[in-house]
């Protein structure tokens, strides 16, 4: 498959489907954001090995989250586990140049490769440590996401998140949840069954 066959296939799946959306997914390029031998899957709809054990996501759901987050340009965004950068990419294309996306990644190894990766991003600012935590000194965030399955709420996260912000964030139990705050109080919807890494606590 190429890029515009798996836009065509996604759209078709229902997983993209507002322009926004679908333009980053053009101006992407996923197989920037894997190592040189997975080049040929980049546009398979797959999730492919990155380093230490971690995956780029499938872009199924790359695209199922960013559209669960409604996104608007000018947005403060957060998300927890950089990974290759691809994700982070996606929202920097949507949020445009007058948003800014903190991403938070634990392993230094993933930290430099999504540098490369996102080099030509300046609304991207990459953090290294322990998103559980999240960045309360550039806190609240419109929107979070979190692209490591977390195995309890996400209390230090949901405090950073505006009051009307939306959160996006996978269980253990293999849930994709979003989480929308309504007068301080969360209320959460699952968007279907996905397997992701651990969020690891450390
Ligand atoms: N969004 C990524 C997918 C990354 S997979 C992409 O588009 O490629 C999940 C990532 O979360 C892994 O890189 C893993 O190292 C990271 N991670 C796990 N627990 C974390 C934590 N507590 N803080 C920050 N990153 C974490």
């Amino acid at each position: 498959m190429n890029k515009s066959q798996l836009i065509e296939s996604l759209k078709s799946k229902g997983a993209l489907k507002t322009n926004d959306v679908i333009k980053a997914f053009e101006q992407v390029e996923r197989e920037n954001f894997v190592d040189t031998v997975y080049r040929p899957y980049a546009y398979t709809d797959e999730a492919l090995p990155l380093f230490s054990g971690q995956t780029i996501s499938q872009p199924y759901t790359v695209a199922v989250m960013t559209e669960a987050l409604e996104l608007h340009k000018s947005q403060r965004v957060l998300e927890v586990g950089t990974g290759s950068g691809y994700q982070a990419a996606i929202i920097a294309e949507i949020i445009g140049k007058r948003g800014i996306l903190f991403t938070i990644e634990r392993l230094s190894r993933l930290v430099d490769f999504a540098k490369q990766n996102l080099k030509d991003y300046s609304n991207v600012d990459i953090v290294l440590g322990n998103g559980i935590h999240g960045l309360p000194e550039k806190a609240p965030f419109d929107r979070i996401i979190v692209t490591a399955a977390a195995s309890e709420f996400p209390k230090e996260l949901f405090a950073q998140l505006r009051d009307g912000g939306k959160m996006v964030i996978p269980t253990i139990d293999n849930r994709l949840l979003i989480i929308i705050k309504k007068g301080g109080e969360p209320m959460a919807e699952s968007l279907g069954s996905f397997v992701f890494v651990p969020l690891v606590n450390d």
